[in-house]
């Protein structure tokens, strides 16, 4: 499989998937898309329906990667996918299912249930592909002989993904900047107490947007960029994507196994690559009837999918919420789905794209917004008072604590039940790491997995900083060297 910008950079010479791996945004400032989409044969969906997590993850990526040697691509998704790496269940899951999926009871004729995709070292779905990723870069990088430099801002989540999938791994240093006293204590206590030579932890006096503002420039000094090999494992990563659209396949085989013929998938939305992999997996062949896209209060996906109007907040008008990894101001991974849905017309999607630089842009009037229906994609919202509401009720009624996102998923799920159609809500992170607000729903602390008692009193290892942009780069270079 080759890959193309879709903004039309590439399109004479297609790239390798190992190229799109290691090379972030495509040349003209697009990002990397298939040439084609591959499909699956419902003789193919029912053999994969008998395949291990990692067997199946094989089958699927390698329907997109054919420059790692077939048997080395096995033997990195067998060395990721193990009960070992997904081992941080509920007592009624087994470990060995890598993404098990709980039914919680019938809502309105719709099995409902739960696709745990939080079972991984840090305690979000994130792990799900940057696990992968960490053992893809290794690989890639090996083969070709080179080094990089992950340079990053988190404020949580995709942070500590990146440091637990590149930990200890040969070639890569990590340098992941967040904001200094603006993490839950349980998030700095996962990122801070790693020990291992590689890892980087840096403490900016400052918010989120100043550390990713320290980022964007650091990355715009191109001779630096080139000689320190600065690279990056953000969410735009076609890798990530490719890796998220396997747990559709595992989760529509487990919500089918009593005899449905299509499932539907709530997802809890940010930058769009979580609902964009479900995407790709119906693209592919697989019976998806509904995808559906939840928001919190920062609205930009639901308002799009409702209207046809794609308008970006700025960072002063994006909402700090309870669900903190769904806070934001513009959806990284839409233009693909963007130009999937204007049928590839990638100088289409560079006009569009100059209008979303201006603010946005507005499909309404557009045949190719009738498409959002011929997909299957709705969208809701939720709220804080929602949130702990339903928190509050799936604990009631069902004896399961679900972290805030997962909240937001099925309290938009709820506004979608059709009967007889199992519908399948991502469990996007474990409720620890957001102690705070399942204390205010539940008044209790939320569980713990065993293997997380007391890492608050870890010892930890981090530099403060200011944000400043020449101190950051000699930083770097000192211990790069
Ligand atoms: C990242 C994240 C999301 C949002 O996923 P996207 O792929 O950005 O849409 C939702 N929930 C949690 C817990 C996350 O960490």
């Amino acid at each position: 499989m080759r890959y193309i910008s879709t903004r039309g950079a590439l399109a004479d010479a297609p790239q390798g998937f190992s190229d799109s791996l290691l090379g972030g945004l495509a040349p003209d400032g697009g990002l990397t898309w298939p040439v084609q989409m591959p499909r699956v044969t419902p003789a193919e969906l029912e053999r994969w329906r008998q395949l291990s997590y990692a067997e199946l993850a094989f089958a699927v990526l390698s329907k997109f990667i054919d420059d790692i040697e077939p048997a080395v691509l096995k033997a990195l998704c067998e060395k990721t996918y193990t009960p070992q790496v997904y081992c941080n269940t509920r007592p009624s899951e087994r470990a060995a299912d890598i993404t098990p999926l709980t039914a919680l009871g019938l809502e309105q004729g719709a099995p409902l249930s739960l696709l745990a995709l939080s079972n991984g070292p840090t305690l979000a779905f994130k792990d799900m592909a940057m696990q992968l990723l960490g053992n893809l870069f290794e690989h890639a990088l090996g083969a070709r002989g080179e080094q990089i430099n992950i340079l990053g801002a988190t404020s949580g989540d995709t942070g500590s993904a990146a440091e637990y999938a590149l930990r200890g791994k040969q070639g890569v240093r990590v340098f992941m900047l967040s904001p200094h006293g603006r993490m839950s204590p349980f998030q700095q206590a996962q990122m801070f107490s790693l020990q291992d030579a590689n890892i980087f932890n840096i403490a900016m006096h400052g918010v989120f947007d100043d550390c990713q503002d320290v980022v964007k420039r650091v990355n715009e000094d191109l001779a630096f960029k080139k000689q320190y090999r600065i690279g990056a494992v953000n969410s735009i990563n076609f890798a990530r994507v490719v890796a998220q659209a396997v747990y559709y396949f595992r989760g529509w085989f487990a919500a089918t196994a009593a005899g449905a013929t299509e499932v539907s998938f709530a997802v809890p939305s940010g930058n769009f690559g979580n609902v964009l992999a479900g995407h790709i997996a119906r693209r592919m062949g697989l019976p998806i009837r509904k995808l559906v896209v939840a928001t919190n209060e920062n609205r930009v996906l639901d308002e799009f999918f409702r209207t046809g109007v794609y308008r970006i907040r700025k960072s002063a008008e994006t909402l700090e919420t309870s669900s903190p990894s769904m806070d934001i101001s513009k959806a990284s991974n839409f233009e693909r789905f963007v130009f999937d849905l204007v049928g590839g017309d990638a100088a289409r999607v560079r006009e569009l794209f100059t209008q979303v630089e201006r603010g946005g842009f507005d499909l309404s009037a557009d045949p190719a917004f009738q498409r959002i229906a011929e997909y299957g994609f709705v969208s809701g919202c939720s709220s804080h008072t929602h949130r702990l509401a339903v928190i509050r009720d799936v604990a009631g009624r069902y004896g399961e604590v679900i972290d805030p996102h997962t909240a937001d998923g099925i309290k938009v799920a709820r506004e979608y039940l059709e009967p007889g159609v199992p519908m399948v809500v991502l469990e996007t992170a474990q409720p620890v790491k957001f102690s705070a607000t399942i204390e205010a729903a539940l008044h209790r602390p939320a569980p713990r997995p065993a293997a997380f008692e007391g890492i608050e009193s870890l010892p930890k290892r981090f530099e403060v900083m200011d944000t400043d942009v020449s101190a950051m780069k000699d930083y770097i270079a000192r211990h790069v060297g």
